[in-house]
């Protein structure tokens, strides 16, 4: 057996952690600092707690507030232009995936510089980048604990994906208390987003037992907490879904994923469809694909989703147990996302493109992927 397992980012977790912030942010030796956030953050306080807590600790800052959802690469060359004419020293960013995604982007272009979209790929950057102190508002994405970002190119209609040394950020933040308040769709999306992650990871053909170990963990916290954080998102829900999502995020940093994450990409990409919910609508009918391709790995994956693993059926159970989850919590279905159907041809060639075609437990053909996506619509 052999495998490589990454994690860029010291990780600090608990309820009120992000009091931390400047603190660790002096540690690392920071001056000048550039809060990266959205409006959302503007508008709920979040941003200006951490600008007081950078105040508290005597830091200099400036706040780039513009991030939207599914990043781009104007937003993040935007983004750079505004730190590079601040000459800031350290990153720090608050908010969902997009934010901390912008934020790694913009810090690869601060110290290696260029188009983005030539960083493509893994292990283009070649230079170190700033620290970058993360602070995730979803659960999520993991992008706290992964050397990734993912930006889209608006001139290819495509979500880049920017993966390898120096891409990741320095340290992860992670503190439930700022889910506490998520609306009810987001918390569904971004979850469903999580245990897909750990999902295709734990099946994906470079897992390892370490990624195996995080991914079945990461399930039983997701699949014991998603309804409840969607329904009333008390602290033990949250924080159990934060744990599960930077967990999976751990997992699938060196296992990557799977054929969800090949087709919900260019349906981001086309659509502007947010990542969690495009994920979450392929799911069922991928794990549905899949079926067969993963037999050593059915029991320990139904007992991680509380399937009771002595009744027959398993892999049908799990594909009925993820559309059943999808269903309560409110997942819309493929065709209320307005995908026309004469683009299924082009989504399913552009799928196969992915990168993370390449680590799903099956190889699909171009007509396969078709008739998934059709299904999914059906
Ligand atoms: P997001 O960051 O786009 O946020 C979704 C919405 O939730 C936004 O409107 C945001 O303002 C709002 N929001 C965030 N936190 C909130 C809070 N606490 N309260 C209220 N509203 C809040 O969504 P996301 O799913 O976290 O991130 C998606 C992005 O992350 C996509 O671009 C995806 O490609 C990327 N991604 C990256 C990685 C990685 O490893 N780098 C992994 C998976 C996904």
């Amino acid at each position: 057996m052999s495998f490589v397992f990454d994690i860029p980012s010291t990780l600090f977790f608990g309820e009120n952690c992000c009091n931390k912030c400047g603190e660790l942010l002096q540690n690392i030796g920071a001056s000048k600092v550039l809060l990266v956030c959205d409006q959302a953050m503007v508008s709920l306080g979040m941003a200006a707690k951490l600008t007081a807590i950078l105040e508290a600790a005597d830091l200099e800052h400036v706040t780039f507030a513009d991030v939207e959802p599914n990043p781009t690469d104007e937003l993040v060359h935007k983004a750079a232009t505004f730190a590079a004419a601040h000459k800031v020293d350290a990153l720090l960013a608050i908010g969902g995936g997009s934010v901390i995604d912008c934020a790694k982007a913009v810090n690869i272009l601060l110290t290696n510089g260029g188009d983005i979209a030539v960083y493509e790929g893994v292990n283009k950057v070649a230079k170190q980048t700033l620290p970058l102190l993360m602070v995730p508002t979803t659960a999520g994405t993991g992008s706290e604990v992964t050397s990734v970002t993912v930006v889209t190119d608006t001139r290819r209609h495509k979500k880049m994906v920017i993966a390898g040394q120096f891409v990741g950020g320095k340290i992860a933040v992670c503190d439930p208390v700022l889910t506490a308040d998520l609306p009810a769709a987001i918390s569904a999306s971004t979850g469903m987003d999580a245990l897909t992650h750990a999902i295709e990871a734990y099946i994906s053909t470079l897992a390892s037992p370490v990624t195996d170990g995080l991914a079945l963990d990461a399930i039983t916290l997701i699949m014991g907490s998603l309804e409840q954080a969607v329904a009333d998102g008390d602290m033990k829900s949250r924080s159990d879904m934060m744990l599960g999502s930077f967990m999976a995020g751990m997992a699938f940093n060196s296992a990557l994923l799977g054929l969800v994450h090949s087709l919900a990409h260019p349906l981001s990409a086309h659509y502007n469809i947010p990542h969690g919910v495009a994920n979450a609508v392929f799911l069922p009918h991928v794990m549905n694909y899949n079926l067969g391709s993963f037999d050593s790995k059915l029991k320990a994956l139904a007992s991680a989703m509380g399937i009771a693993v002595e009744q027959s059926d398993l892999g049908d159970r799990i594909v009925s147990r993820l559309q059943q989850l999808a269903a309560t919590i409110g997942i819309p279905q493929l065709k209320d996302l307005g995908v026309p159907e004469t683009d299924f041809s082009m989504l399913a060639e552009e799928a196969m493109l992915e990168m993370s075609t390449m680590t799903n437990p099956k190889q699909p053909t171009v007509a396969e992927l078709v008739d998934l996506l059709k299904t999914a619509y059906a």
